[in-house]
């Protein structure tokens, strides 16, 4: 790995971080609060939240196995993605590369970041051929993105491809693990002390049900973690988030049985789709979400459209030609979707 110096920007290494009101004292208790001209009434909203969520991350580093000093935090997973443009990338001089097709926010980041975004095909099984995409890397490559399980095919990458690239790929190497909850394979946030430039992306917004609140977590050496700290917002997680966060780690045996559900419902609508005469093709899925590819991806999202039922299209991705990526509902809702594609043929 290249020096943690050497890859992060140069105006990031020296920045001064903003120092709120609530975070220049500590070790005392207190109890009268007059520093951070906050209202002394409306007394549930009327405090800043922690800017460091220490509650949260204590709660999390149990269940997530990884030291609080090495999470990071953020408004979603998306807040997590731009902080890495922000802290690794100079603006029209350093590039990243990513595998294609995966999830579009890496691309619309890079652009809005200014910074060059090179994608590198996978196979056509979804899968990752880390020489071809080692080769894309030169001296300016500051980022890998990998997505595993990958949105939009659903398949994890193989392990050994992905380790050649942590092993060889001397900068920041990104796994965005937001789907990992439905998936068995052993995840990467267990490796961070084997790999100092691995950052492990999750989120609350797929298993957990919690897209509403927009909590996103980054897993990584402490150092890339102090990073991430110095450049985000003060007050990034807003305190509705962080409480409802603390009461949903206390329900953890809710998101298994959802997780569970969701994965026989999955292997009930896999077979369903095999023996659909509009499919043509499923993908193996590791996600609670599939690929499929039909016999014209077009015509029948806007037929499903024209019945209320929306799925993805992505016969416009690359490699995704006539596919649709169906995300698993309820059974109730999943039984709708197969009886109106079954109708299609009659
Ligand atoms: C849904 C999804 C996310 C989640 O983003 P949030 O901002 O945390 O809601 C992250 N990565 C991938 C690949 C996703 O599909």
């Amino acid at each position: 790995m290249r020096q943690l110096h050497d890859l992060v920007r140069p105006n990031i290494w020296r920045l001064a971080p903003y120092s709120s009101a609530r975070s220049e004292y500590s070790g005392h208790e207190a109890h009268v609060f007059l520093d951070a001209n906050e209202n002394p009434y409306n007394t549930l909203l009327n405090r800043y939240p922690d800017p460091l969520q220490t509650e949260v991350k204590q709660r999390l580093s149990k269940y997530k196995q990884v030291p609080p000093e090495c999470i990071f935090l953020g408004n979603g997973s998306d807040e997590a993605i731009d902080l890495v443009y922000r802290i690794f990338c100079r603006p029209q001089v350093d590039n990243v590369v990513a595998i294609e097709p995966t999830y579009g926010m890496y691309k619309v980041c890079a652009d809005i970041n200014d910074v060059a975004y090179k994608p590198v095909l996978l196979d056509e099984h979804y899968q990752l051929n880390a020489d071809r995409l080692l080769a894309a890397c030169d001296k300016h490559t500051k980022v890998v993105w990998l997505c595993s399980p990958n949105n939009p095919s659903g398949n994890n990458l193989q392990v050994t491809e992905v380790e050649k690239v942590l092993s060889r790929f001397d900068g920041i190497i990104v796994i965005d693990e937001a789907y990992s909850d439905f998936s068995t394979v052993p995840t990467f946030r267990r490796r961070l002390a084997e790999f100092p430039n691995l950052i492990v992306l999750n989120t609350m917004s797929k298993a957990w049900g919690c897209a509403a609140i927009r909590l996103g977590m980054a897993f990584a050496d402490k150092e890339i973690i102090g990073l991430f700290n110095k450049v985000k917002y003060p007050y990034n997680v807003n305190q509705l988030t962080q409480r409802q966060a603390l009461e949903e780690l206390d329900n953890i045996e809710a998101v298994e049985k959802w997780v569970s559900l969701i994965l026989l419902e999955r292997k009930r609508m896999l077979q369903a789709f095999k023996e659909l005469p509009v499919c043509k093709e499923v993908f193996p899925t590791d996600a609670n979400f599939f690929l499929a590819r039909m016999t014209d991806a077009q015509g029948i999202y806007d037929y499903l459209v024209g019945k209320g039922i929306i799925v993805r299209n992505r016969t416009h991705i690359k490699l995704c030609n006539d596919c649709l990526r169906v995300t698993i509902g309820t059974k109730t809702e999943n039984a709708e979707l197969l009886s109106a594609l079954r109708e299609m043929q009659a």
